[in-house]
């Protein structure tokens, strides 16, 4: 079936009919040279996701920076697309091309979520492509996954050939160009395994004991590397960062230029997996963002820019990037949005630069409701920062605040719940205070999520609480927050529940995935179309219980799934870390002086201030 003549009739059936074209500004196409390398981008949600990660545009831009390599994207089709294509028997194909996945070297998928897993299943069966692995013959490309959730490989080994762990830019093309025409699938991957941040599952196999923990994860090929090094990018400024980003026809999440300031984080939250798998803190200079900022407005005509990293102010030059950004923002009359500004390195100069030139809710995420439970995940902000920064705020003409929490998180009492309460009420008569009752309109959003232990964190042996406790916190914040003015929301419990089985799962739980997959479910972290009862089905049907894997506490001497992948911070600083967050005791920000994770035994890490 020649793809572009039958996709012309099936666009007039479907909603967002440029979801499936292709054909933006600065997407590439490149005429197929014999021996040239063809990669499928995959990003398993809808384009209008896809198109707003900068990891897509980044990989893209990198892997077409190689001549062997032509690099196209895949995202999952819409609902409605999905129909009409498995109707007309259309396989899934690339937007640059509208080539069948299936005749790919390669597919990489981008694992950001635990549940777009599905989505995953639901991609390799519309390309026509065996699930499992072992059915895989040499014709079918080789199926890539990397991402944040490949540091937890483990609930989708069965269907993945090969995970990269680590920077993407520095290890995917090093990666596709080794492959060698007239080679097995097998020795080639046997060749891959000797580039750092490689994870083959097949070389492993895990043993459990009869209660369904892990005995053992062995070895089925000798010269498979005993642990898995991440791949690491050294040097950021020198690293490739993309120009010339692809601008999509319709509206996406976001749409604007983007530039990565720096990767990693020297605070050290305990429940945050992004602050230690992206250890060390590696920097940009502000003249290469600068650089990068002007080349991304030239080169796209975005009315937008914004910065991109855990925390915005934590940029070691911050108000001066700030201030220069602001600058060259307002003379070619493009706003620029600083996300994930943090409460207590909140730069109050640049706020006021930029007062009167944008004004959006003014985010901050205290995490918890009290200082005792603030000091157990190691965020440090006492309240006197929330209510300063909030009063500034205020005075500088900011009539919306929102505020977020999480709940269930370890050792959380009664008091902690009451605590988020009490700070919504005390941030609203702040603002009664400051202006009285003819302040205008003033609006508190308390969003809620749950507490999700993750791989890789010292919170990583901790039980999540069941859903029965999530919904009677729910219920009771539900009440204490039902005041004028403020707005609370809060996370499905359901959903949570079924991160923390992908997050901390083994590969039986693969089981439970290709199950839910045959019943129908996908898109399951879209509410709209997340199916528990289908979710259930699976996990009765398949002997799983999600339980074992979500609400289990482990012990430190337990087989984690993820044992073999080393992402540079020792176990030994992860289980410190948790004793510490039990025993109430903070752990200083590495920046005043290293906190011993181990990360500086494989890379320089961020000066101290006072260096
Ligand atoms: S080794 Fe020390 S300075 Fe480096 S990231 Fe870890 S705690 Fe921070």
């Amino acid at each position: 079936m020649e793809i572009s003549k039958e996709l012309d009739k099936l666009l007039k059936k479907v909603e967002k009919p440029a979801r499936y074209i292709g054909c933006e500004i600065n997407s590439v196409i490149k005429e197929p040279q014999p021996g040239m390398l063809r990669f499928g981008f995959a990003f398993p949600d809808t384009y209008e996701i896809g198109m707003s990660y900068m990891g897509l545009q980044l990989l893209y831009h990198v892997m077409n920076k190689e001549e062997t390599i032509f690099c196209e994207r895949v995202f999952a089709p819409a609902m409605d697309m999905e129909d009409c294509m498995r109707r007309e028997n259309m396989e899934l194909f690339t937007l640059e091309t509208k080539t069948p996945v299936r005749n790919l070297d390669f597919l990489g998928f981008t694992l950001q979520y635990e549940l777009s897993f599905t989505n995953i299943l639901n991609m390799l069966d519309l390309g026509g492509i065996p699930l499992l692995a072992k059915e895989r013959t040499e014709e079918e490309p080789i199926i890539i996954a990397g991402g944040p959730c490949a540091y937890n490989p483990e609930p989708l080994c069965d269907f993945i050939d090969v995970f990269l762990i680590g920077d993407g830019e520095e290890l995917l093309p090093k990666a596709v160009k080794l492959r060698r025409k007239g080679q097995t699938k097998e020795e080639y991957l046997k060749e891959l395994c000797k580039l750092s941040g490689v994870y083959v599952p097949a070389f492993y196999e895990p043993e459990y004991y009869e209660d369904g923990r892990i005995k053992e994860i062995r070895k089925t090929w000798e010269h498979a590397p005993d642990t898995i090094e991440r791949a690491l990018v050294r040097d950021l400024d020198a690293a490739e960062f993309p120009q010339d980003l692809i601008v999509p026809f319709i509206e996406v999440v976001h749409d604007r230029a983007v530039v990565e300031t720096f990767r990693g984080c020297t605070r050290g939250c305990r429940f945050c997996q992004a602050g230690m798998i992206y250890r060390p803190v590696r920097e940009r200079k502000p003249e290469t963002i600068k650089r990068l900022a002007q080349a991304q407005l030239d080169s796209t005509g975005h009315e937008e820019l914004s910065l991109l990293s855990l925390s915005t102010s934590d940029y070691s030059q911050f108000e001066t990037l700030a201030t220069e950004l602001v600058g060259m923002c307002r003379e070619q009359n493009v706003s620029l949005s600083l996300p994930s500004l943090r409460l207590d390195s909140f730069s109050f100069k640049v706020l006021e630069e930029i007062q009167g030139y944008k004004k959006s809710g003014l985010t901050f995420a205290p995490e918890a409701g009290s200082q005792r439970l603030r000091d157990v995940i190691n965020k440090g902000i006492t309240e006197e920062d929330i209510y300063s920064a909030v009063k500034q705020a205020l005075e500088l003409g900011w009539n919306h605040v929102k505020l977020y929490f999480m709940i269930g998180l370890p050792t959380e009492t009664q008091q902690d719940l009451d605590g988020i309460a009490e700070i919504a009420k005390t941030i609203k008569a702040i603002n009664y205070e400051l202006k009285g009752r003819k302040g205008g309109r003033f609006n508190v959003t308390v969003s809620v999520s749950n507490f999700v232990p993750k791989a890789h964190t010292p919170f990583q042996w901790e039980a999540q609480d069941t859903e029965e406790s999530f919904r009677k916190k729910h219920d009771y914040l539900t009440k204490q927050l039902s005041v004028k003015g403020i707005t609370f929301n809060y996370h499905d419990t359901e959903i949570s529940r079924l991160e923390a089985v992908f997050a901390r799962g083994d590969r039986q739980v693969g089981k439970a995935l290709a199950r839910a997959f045959e019943l129908g479910c996908k898109f399951d972290g879209w509410s709209e179309h997340f199916n528990g009862a289908m979710w259930k089905r699976a996990f009765e049907e398949t002997g799983i219980d999600p339980a074992f894997y979500a609400q289990r506490k482990r012990s430190y001497d337990e087989i984690l799934p993820w044992d073999r992948i080393d992402p540079f911070i020792t176990k030994a600083f992860l289980m410190r870390e948790n004793e510490r967050a039990l025993q109430e005791i903070t752990t200083r920000d590495c920046r005043q002086g290293c906190a011993g994770c181990g990360m500086n035994r494989k890379a320089e890490c961020m000066p101290e201030e006072d260096k």
